[in-house]
């Protein structure tokens, strides 16, 4: 094959490896809270290394480049001073498409102009057979992230309902649509057509966005990971395009850690990877498990006085932070709370559940800004077994991953989902605002009905607050 481009120098191809290098020690140090610090540092050096190194080896319209580095990452910093957390895992739903949408404007680039990019056979003075094969599932790839991360991105944010969209017939639909874009891409390696490409790229817009739109409720999580996975799928099959070994191993470690991450949020689900990716999970929400604005049943209300004279006198706590403890951002007046407790002899431990919040993570983040140890902070199925001997479960903010209907009600939509057994502790502290206020699954809750439950009908934040000032006193 004959490249317009000269070939990558020896010295940049050494660097393109350390950067890889670093991007793995980053993936490593990212896999616990106490190293991810040192592995964000290691991403952010290999990805300047990359970056600079491909700047001098293709100083190509250097300007423009610069320019375009300058207006996106002032985009980038002023989203970032401005974003709530709550509001994180749509940022990132939002951004991966973004990935889809690069993936795409690059083949569709390399496709319109192959000279520049060095992909023309010399013999036949057409794209090489295996660029096109590269370009086609690039394009594809991308284009399903773009519009698959839209959609995820209009549901996470409540712009479209998250309940799940069902049309009839579409898994005959989306077979079909597949195996057309597999074949035209087959097509394509024979003739290069541009009806071809561009009918690739148009059903596989469409594919991402029907792929989507029936998932719902709690399988929301693994979307996110799955369109991660997918966006550097898409970015390693436009460094094949690029000739860029940095942009193959960065492409196939986010493709490779995304797909790993789904199957870990699978499994933290008792999800079957492919009954997520068909759709439809929470369809029979209405029918599953008594909703919240039913037939007003009995509970226990309580004060944050009551709370913190029950905790005081407890031997041990455990936390359950969720996804209101985010919007109210009570994590720091909760770790102040859990000083105060350890102070009196109690023991305070946190359980996180692997979806507890909104994006894969969420809590952790959290609790490590409000500088909560990490020895205290315990994964569900290490504490699971403690709280049947704890004096008490405190629910802050969490709903859906306290439920027992996930245990014992098949017609539940969160039915087969591991879940925190906080109903087992000797008393169940829950912070909530209202009765009425569902979690992200819209169901209601047993716990907050049971004898051994006392609610406490607050904002997070304010009510944590409160708690503190009666422990000090
Ligand atoms: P839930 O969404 O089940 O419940 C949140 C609870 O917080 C509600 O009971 C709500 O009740 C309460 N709440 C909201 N705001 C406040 C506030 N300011 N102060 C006090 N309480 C508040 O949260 P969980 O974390 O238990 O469960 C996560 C759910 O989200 C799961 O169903 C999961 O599948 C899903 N999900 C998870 C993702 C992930 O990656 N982690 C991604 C997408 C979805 P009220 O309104 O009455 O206050």
């Amino acid at each position: 094959m004959e490249h317009a481009v000269a070939a990558t120098p020896a010295w940049a191809e050494l660097l393109y490896l350390v950067a890889g290098v670093l991007f793995i020690l980053s993936l490593r140090g990212l896999s616990s809270p106490e190293s991810s610090q040192r592995g964000n540092q290691y991403g952010m050096v290999g990805m300047a290394i990359a970056v600079v190194t491909t700047l001098i080896v293709h100083p190509v319209g250097l300007p423009l480049i610069i320019a375009a580095i300058a207006i996106g990452g002032s985009i980038g910093w002023f989203i970032a001073q401005k974003i709530k957390m709550t509001a994180m895992p749509e940022l990132v739903a939002g951004f991966h498409s973004l990935v889809g949408l690069a993936a795409v404007l690059v083949g569709a680039s390399a496709f319109l102009n192959p000279d520049a990019f060095g992909i023309v056979d010399g013999v036949t003075g057409l794209i090489h057979p295996v660029s096109r094969i590269e370009l086609g599932l690039g394009v594809a790839i991308g284009a399903i992230t773009f519009s698959g991360s839209i959609i995820a991105f209009l549901k996470l944010s409540g712009r479209m309902s998250g309940s799940p969209i069902l049309l009839p017939g579409r898994h005959v639909i989306n077979l079909g649509l597949l195996a057309g874009i597999i074949g035209l891409i087959a097509y394509f390696v024979t003739d290069q057509a541009e009806w071809i490409f561009w009918t690739v790229m148009v059903l596989a817009f469409i594919i991402g966005f029907l792929l989507i739109v029936p998932i719902g409720g709690a399988d929301m999580p693994v979307v996110i990971s799955m369109l991660n996975s997918y966006s550097g799928w898409a970015a390693a099959a436009m460094g094949f395009t690029l000739q860029n070994t940095a942009m193959i191993i960065t492409g196939a470690l986010v493709g490779s850690s995304g797909a790993i991450l789904s199957y870990i949020m699978c499994k933290a689900m008792n999800r079957s990877f492919i009954s997520v990716i068909a759709g439809g999970f929470g369809a029979e929400s209405d029918a599953g498990g008594a909703k919240a604005g039913g037939v007003a049943k009995a509970y226990k209300a309580g004060s944050a006085e009551d709370a913190a004279f029950i905790m005081k006198n407890a031997e041990s706590v455990i936390i359950i932070p969720g996804y209101g403890m985010a919007v109210s951002q009570a994590q720091h007046a909760l770790r102040e709370m859990g000083d105060l407790l350890r102070k009196e002899g109690v023991s305070v431990k946190y359980a996180i559940h692997p979806v507890a919040g909104r994006m894969p993570g969420h809590m952790n983040v959290l609790l490590a800004e409000a500088n909560v140890p990490y020895d205290e902070v315990f994964e569900l199925e290490d504490i699971n077994g403690e709280f049947a001997q704890a004096d008490v479960a405190f629910v802050i903010g969490a709903n859906d991953v306290t439920n027992p209907a996930a245990k014992t009600d098949k017609t539940s939509p969160i039915y087969g989902m591991p879940v925190l057994d906080v109903e087992k502790a000797k008393t169940v502290l829950f912070i909530k605002r209202s009765m009425g206020g569902v979690g992200y699954a819209g169901v209601d809750n047993e716990v907050f009905y049971m004898d051994n439950t006392m609610m406490l009908l607050a904002d997070a934040k304010k009510m944590v607050e409160n708690i503190v000032k009666a422990l000090a006193h």
